[in-house]
């Protein structure tokens, strides 16, 4: 049996990384004082049909979407904000002009050609501020992302993209002058982009991948050009904030995001390290979402990373400094000595939480388990034998330096590794 295709085990030999990049996550979402929510992963169908919208690729052909039991339409969630969204409203967690900064880490679904940096089940952390307009919270997302990144020694490999959707009048104009200007070029267009043009959505089109196209979308009218003065000022004040925290920016009027609810602010982080899938975050203002789903308008922002995408970008310029994950190893061999270890090795356990204690657990020679301590990366090996246990002593080898073995009595054991030994957990 084989797993399905684009859905990848992560394997115990990459799982440290994962978890050390949650554990990274997890502080630096306390340190901004965003809270974690945690959602279904599947949702009513309608969430994302509503949310997302019914020409992105994302609801037209990727989702994975079912019919439970009693016939209702459910589909994995291909993303989080809709979900996050949708838990705010039912718990009323930003009525009465409440806010409310959240977070998330977790698996989404896609039904995509899988590549590299592009897999059908893949993870995201999420960041999401609900309740609050203006510039300001979404130059502090931008940061929350930076901060990540700077402190994965990333940042100089990630560029920043920034671009303004306007609000809802001006993308009206433009969506009008879009509309005029693909309905010209008509005989130019995919079959993708006439459907699109003919429900209403040519700001999809200018999201079209399709080598063919790029030409007749450069020359597609800007939305720069039907910004009123309310939302230039708003995108002023973006760009002067970013500035101010010396951080670079490119304006990108061709980023439109692949998802309908964006207004004002969107922006990426994308590298040129990881091939075309070189998007590792985007993000921006969606304050259309909660009216979308049925509640009242309620501003919020936010950003979704891949996670995959981020582990391979760290990979790609050796950013990890993976660290064993056993500090100490215990060889035990003899009647007696078999007998004791559990109780020996639950000892030391209880005595020192900080250390990674791990043993051969059956019976094979001293040979094998030394090699098995040796390839655990421990630093030393406590050694028992039946002639130890009658002693009341323990020996130590150390594995990896010249250091003399030594022995010691076994009632001291506990105290003699928390004194001699440097761990990677206190
Ligand atoms: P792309 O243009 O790469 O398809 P997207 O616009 O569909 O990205 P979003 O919906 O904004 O992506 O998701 C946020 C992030 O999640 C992306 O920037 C990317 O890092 C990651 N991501 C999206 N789809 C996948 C996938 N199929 N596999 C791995 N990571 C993904
Ligand atoms: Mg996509």
């Amino acid at each position: 049996m084989q797993s399905l295709r684009g859905m990848r085990d992560i394997l115990p030999g990459e799982s440290a990384r994962w978890q050390s990049l949650e554990a990274r996550v997890a502080r630096l979402m306390q340190r901004f004082a965003y809270r974690e929510i945690r959602t279904p992963i599947a949702e009513p169908t309608e969430l994302f049909k509503r949310g997302i919208g019914e020409d992105t690729d994302v609801v037209s052909k990727e989702m994975y979407t079912f019919d439970d039991r009693s016939g209702d339409s459910i589909t994995l969630r291909p993303e989080n904000t809709a979900s996050v969204v949708r838990a705010a409203l039912q718990h009323n967690l930003v009525a009465r002009g409440a806010q409310e900064k959240v977070f998330y880490v977790g698996p989404m679904f896609r039904y995509e050609r899988p590549q590299r940096g592009r897999y059908r089940q893949f993870h995201q952390i999420g960041a999401e501020a609900l309740g609050i307009a203006g510039p300001q919270v979404e130059v502090e997302l931008i940061a929350l992302a930076r901060r990540l990144f700077d402190e994965m020694t990333l940042l100089p490999h990630l560029t920043l993209e920034i671009n303004t959707l306007g609000q809802p009048p001006e993308r009206k104009q433009h969506r009008d002058a879009l509309v005029e200007y693909f309905a010209a070029h008509r005989a130019e267009l995919d079959e993708d982009s006439v459907k699109r043009l003919d429900n209403g959505n040519p700001l999809r089109i200018l999201d079209s991948k399709n080598p063919a196209l790029q030409d007749l979308i450069e020359g597609a009218p800007k939305l720069m050009d039907y910004l009123g003065e309310e939302s230039e000022a708003h995108f002023a004040k973006v760009k002067a904030m970013l500035e101010e925290m010396g951080q670079p920016y490119v304006v990108n009027n061709r980023l439109v995001r692949g998802l309908d609810y964006y207004w004002h602010t969107v922006f990426e982080w994308t590298t040129n390290l990881l091939g075309s899938q070189g998007t590792v975050c985007g993000g921006g203002r969606y304050d259309g979402l909660f009216e979308q789903l049925g509640g009242k308008l309620i501003p919020a922002a936010g950003w979704g990373m891949g996670m995959e995408r981020l582990l391979e970008l760290a990979e790609e310029v050796g950013a990890f400094d993976d660290v064993p994950q056993v500090d100490v190893y215990l060889v035990a061999s003899g009647e007696r000595a078999e007998v004791v270890s559990a109780a020996v090795l639950d000892c030391i356990r209880s005595d020192n939480p900080s250390l990674n204690v791990a043993s051969a657990t059956e019976q094979v020679s001293f040979k094998a388990q030394f090699k098995r301590a040796d390839k655990s990366g421990a630093q030393l090996a406590l050694v028992l034998g039946d002639d130890e246990v009658s002693a009341g002593q323990i020996s130590i080898k150390w594995l990896r330096d010249l250091r003399d073995p030594e022995t010691v009595a076994l009632s001291e054991i506990s105290n003699w590794l928390s004194v001699n030994l440097a761990t990677q957990n206190t």
